[in-house]
């Protein structure tokens, strides 16, 4: 049976795009199909960011996600759609915040649309953000940023929402950790809510490019991961078409490290196991 390498999460909006002009349309995602060619991956996914469309304006109250909140979904989903009539090897995705307390909110709006995958993702904790300065680390310490963060990875796990769990360990970002004890606990605390939800966890490179300088997830996740029979999914979460790909046989490397030997691969949210790369 062939290898197969899929990039399964990645963004037709540019991060710093302020327009969303152009950015929805196919010739846009046929640019990402030809690099994924180039790079040798088979299949690609769409994975924009639920907070960037105002039909999910209602779900939060983070002014930063607020303020960028104009672009119609419609735009993005028939885009994509676009393409796959076309026979492009691309799927539908979305990457969508997790906040407890929205699940039957958020099952409203993403049950307007056939999706092929949906990404859970924690990029905020309370309202204070994983990712960008202050951070959650910089207001309330390192370990209880650990904590805190990998009981609500847990939660969107639980929440039977999302099919993937996107950038794992993203509390990592800034590169501080706290020992291997607090870490150790807060993994085993959020894999009890994975392997009993029958998501899969993503394999990221982008935090190769982010100040913490490595894969999503740590191996010390990853690896008790793989024993718990939890999937995998590989992602670049490029936000530009040269970006697809990027690292992708690190990530492999890292998955055959754990122990994986599939990946797998989403059609209308049914999944199946496929060799790894
Ligand atoms: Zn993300
Ligand atoms: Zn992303």
């Amino acid at each position: 049976m062939a290898f197969v390498i899929v990039d399964y999460h990645m963004h037709l909006r540019d991060r710093h795009g302020d327009q969303p002009d152009g950015l929805y349309l196919l010739e846009r995602v046929e640019r990402y199909v030809a690099k994924a060619a180039e790079m040798g991956v088979d299949e690609i996914g769409f994975s924009d960011h639920i907070y960037h469309f105002s039909q999910a304006r209602h779900l939060w109250n983070v002014p930063w996600m607020l303020a960028r909140s104009g672009d119609n979904l419609d735009g993005y989903v028939s885009a994509v759609e676009q393409a796959k009539e076309r026979g492009l090897p691309v799927k539908l995705g979305l990457e969508v915040d997790y906040s407890p307390g929205a699940e039957d909110a958020i099952a409203e709006v993403l049950g307007r649309y056939d999706w092929d995958y949906l990404l859970g993702s924690v990029h905020f904790v309370d309202g204070l953000s994983i990712d960008m300065e202050p951070s959650l680390i910089a207001l309330v310490g390192v370990d209880e940023a650990w904590a805190r963060y990998f009981d609500w990875l847990g939660q969107a796990g639980q929440s039977g929402l999302f099919d993937v769990l996107a950038h794992p360990d993203l509390v990592k970002f800034f590169g501080q950790r706290p020992d291997d004890d607090t870490t150790g606990a807060a993994y085993r605390q959020a894999l009890e809510g994975i392997a009993s939800s029958n998501v899969c966890l993503e394999v990221s490179t982008a935090g190769l490019h982010k100040p913490v300088g490595e894969i999503y997830p740590d191996q010390a996740l990853l690896t008790p991961a793989f024993r718990s029979g939890i999937p995998i999914t590989l992602a670049s979460d490029a936000h530009v078409p040269e970006h697809v790909g990027r690292d992708l046989d690190r990530a492999i490397e890292h998955a055959r490290h754990a122990g994986y030997e599939t990946v797998t691969v989403f059609e209308g949210r049914r999944r199946r196991q496929e060799p790894l790369g």
